[in-house]
């Protein structure tokens, strides 16, 4: 049985798992770029642009990093695991296998990349429910803000 003690939560992009998934920068319909969840953490729309994360609702050729084996550990220690993605909700089922089919049953897959708000504060606002349920929670992601935005409120935060 999961206990209450420990929570740990992973973004996935980069954290978790390396893919070759592009978000698409439409004008119009037009895809105009192609970002690496990287370039796309931090890209900040212009006139007329949209994100279109069809790639997203898949994983596509992934790569199991480090921090994939981290998870593995804390989870076979009992302890809770979250997956919190700035990926939209089409990509939560997706998520949930991937983790299932490489041993991880997530207590939660969180996709918060609908909303209009910055990532960083959809990704404090989970953290902070989440924070009441367990002891400590730790949180690991590879975007300098989410981390810096989870540390304000007492999560102890690392980026990979
Ligand atoms: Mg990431």
């Amino acid at each position: 049985m999961r206990n209450n003690n420990k929570a740990f939560v992973f973004d996935f992009d980069d954290t978790l798992a390396r893919t070759s998934c592009m978000v698409n920068v439409t004008v119009n319909g037009e895809i105009v770029k192609q970002l690496t969840p990287g370039e796309y953490n931090s890209y900040k729309l212009e006139n007329g642009e949209c994100f279109d994360y069809s790639d997203f609702d898949k994983i596509i050729s992934p790569v199991l990093l480090e921090t994939f084996e981290l998870a593995k550990k804390v989870y076979a220690e009992n302890h809770a695991v979250y997956v919190l993605t700035a990926r939209g909700t089409r990509a939560k089922n997706a998520i949930v296998e991937f983790m299932s089919q490489h041993g991880i049953e997530a207590n939660e897959v969180y996709c918060v990349g609908d909303s209009t708000n910055a990532i960083e504060h959809e990704k404090r606002v989970v953290l902070m429910a989440i924070m009441e349920t367990y002891g400590k929670t730790y949180f690991y992601d590879d975007h300098g803000a989410n981390v810096e935005e989870a540390k304000k409120i007492g999560v102890k935060s690392y980026k990979v």
